[in-house]
């Protein structure tokens, strides 16, 4: 599939960058990119249990759909890499449902998760 593609987001999103940030632009959610509300959930993209360590901010409803849409060893095999959990087809629909949501939008997430 596309290949171009799977870079897109990366740059604005250095995994490896622990540093302390200093005020700069206000935090996005790694998954949809809306700006943050007040809660935020500190993630691994690669679960722990996999190895992962770095964490990203998301909204609690993007957490809980990762989490719906993914199985941790999925996860892990996606190595935290943004790109291919918004290339499935779950994603892009939530994606756009929730684009236009507040913030601090939340709503329950019907548990689907597939075997
Ligand atoms: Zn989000």
């Amino acid at each position: 599939m596309a290949k171009r593609d799977r870079r897109r987001a990366e740059a604005d999103f250095d995994l490896d960058s622990d540093d302390e940030r200093e005020a700069g632009p206000p935090p996005a959610c790694w998954l949809c990119l809306r700006p943050l509300g007040e809660k935020v959930d500190q993630y691994h993209p690669v679960p722990k249990s996999k190895g992962g360590r770095a964490t990203v901010p998301l909204h609690p409803i993007c957490r809980r759909t990762i989490e719906t849409v993914f199985t941790n060893a999925e996860l892990a095999r996606t190595a935290g890499n943004r790109d291919t959990l918004i290339d499935h087809p779950e994603i892009v629909r939530f994606l756009g449902w929730v684009a236009e949501k507040a913030p601090d939008f939340d709503a329950p997430t019907a548990p689907r998760r597939k075997r």
